[in-house]
């Protein structure tokens, strides 16, 4: 039998800390690998999988396309793009939609649009506030977004232009602003960064000063979007409309897509200032149209709010369990459970054996990020291995 651990440390670059393990084939929210261990899936590929592993609505959408029109550059109009684009709209209360391939790639892009907004309407201001323990993505720019040192020193010099300031404090931003800001940028509640969750009024409190000031508002909603804190986008349940919205992991559930949305204000592009070969391409936009129309007609936002609270409540009872839980965290189906010692990594490697999927995020801190689609009953699968590990830790 083929060693792929062997093959990834010769040929991959060492880019990524790996889990021991070679997955194979998923379905709903189980993932096997190649010895056909089941594994119940917390991690949905980093948030992706919103409607799990191999939705059938999903695997019909992309083989329909790909048996059609796979590329076609965006010389030319295709229909899935412009399906998506509409279904985007409509749902989210922006105006206009660009399509790319990733969350950085998303980011960059949003970046780049206030530059542009800035040169037009601003006097060239250029710069964008962004938050410490932020997480915007792997270009060059979005490293500078990026509010953490980990992801920053060893690319230094960075590009100019970003100013990282303290999360969930508005002060913090007031007092970073400036004649050349053009706008500020944060995640509705920070995901890579730990799951750190703002106060109720943050987002209120930060629109509010954009347009005192006559700067763009940039959400991230790479990883809040598409449903997973129980909206379908997080801003609404701080009834706030961002002028530039990205989106990017769960948009097409598995499939490589990512969107600037903007309001027709902020939406300041000219043909030939931003553009993408692979972006908006036929099939992750079908894949896109497919998900965020069943995730929609589904209602699967106010499912993830209730299965979601279930899981928190479970994870809260462990914790009243097991002292060296500190905090339980998050919203929706993105939660956290945070340590008062660095044993992530032994609780996950003791979930693994036992047939579960988890995420660390700190050396403290586990992340869980299921499919939008997990029942109580699998999440109550989750707490009792959780519970059985916890207690293993506790010797
Ligand atoms: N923005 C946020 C909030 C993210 O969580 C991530 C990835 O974790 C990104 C941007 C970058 O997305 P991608 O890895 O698709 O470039």
């Amino acid at each position: 039998m083929t060693d792929w651990k062997e093959l990834e440390s010769k040929y991959y670059m060492h880019t990524f800390e790996r889990v021991p393990v070679v997955l194979v084939r998923g379905q709903g929210t189980r993932v096997w690998d190649e010895n056909g261990c089941q594994y119940l899936d917390l991690v949905a590929g980093w948030a992706v999988n919103s409607l799990g592993h191999c939705h059938p609505v999903v695997v019909k959408a992309v083989r329909e396309q790909v048996g059609m029109l796979i590329q076609a550059s965006n010389q030319f109009y295709t229909i899935p793009q412009l399906q998506l684009a509409e279904l985007l709209v409509k749902s989210s209360g922006l105006n206009r939609v660009f399509l790319c391939n990733s969350g950085a790639e998303a980011n960059e892009g949003a970046a780049k649009l206030a530059r542009r907004y800035g040169e037009r309407n601003l006097g060239g201001a250029y710069k964008i506030i962004t938050a410490l323990g932020s997480f915007h993505g792997r270009t060059l720019a979005m490293v500078a977004a990026t509010g953490q040192a980990k992801h920053q020193q060893p690319y230094v010099p960075l590009p100019d232009g970003f100013v990282n300031v303290t999360y969930d404090n508005i002060k913090a931003i007031q007092q970073a602003t400036t004649k050349e800001t053009c706008a500020v940028m944060v995640e509705p509640l920070q995901g890579e960064g730990g799951v750190n969750v703002p106060a109720d009024d943050y987002l209120k409190e930060v629109r509010a000063w954009c347009d005192e000031k006559g700067i763009l508002m940039i959400l991230d909603e790479v990883q809040t979007g598409i449903g997973r804190l129980g909206s379908l986008f997080a801003c609404q349940q701080a009834c706030v409309v961002p002028d530039v919205m990205t989106l990017a992991k769960g948009l097409a559930s598995g499939i490589p897509i990512g969107a600037i949305l903007a309001t027709e204000k902020a939406a300041v592009f000219q043909p030939g200032e931003h553009g993408s070969t692979f972006g908006g391409n036929p099939v992750a936009c079908a894949a896109a149209y497919a998900t965020v129309k069943y995730i929609v007609d589904n209602n699967l936002p106010d499912k993830v709010a209730i299965v979601g609270k279930h899981f928190a409540d479970g994870l809260e009872s462990l914790r009243s369990k097991y002292p060296f839980v500190r905090q339980i965290r998050g919203r929706g189906l993105l939660l956290a459970m945070e340590f008062d010692r660095e044993i992530a990594q032994l609780v996950l490697d003791a979930c693994l054996k036992e047939g579960l999927l988890v995420n660390r995020v700190k050396p403290a801190v586990l992340r869980f990020m299921p499919p939008l689609i997990i029942t109580p009953g699998e999440v109550d699968e989750a707490l009792t291995i959780l519970d059985k590990v916890l207690a293993g830790m506790n010797q």
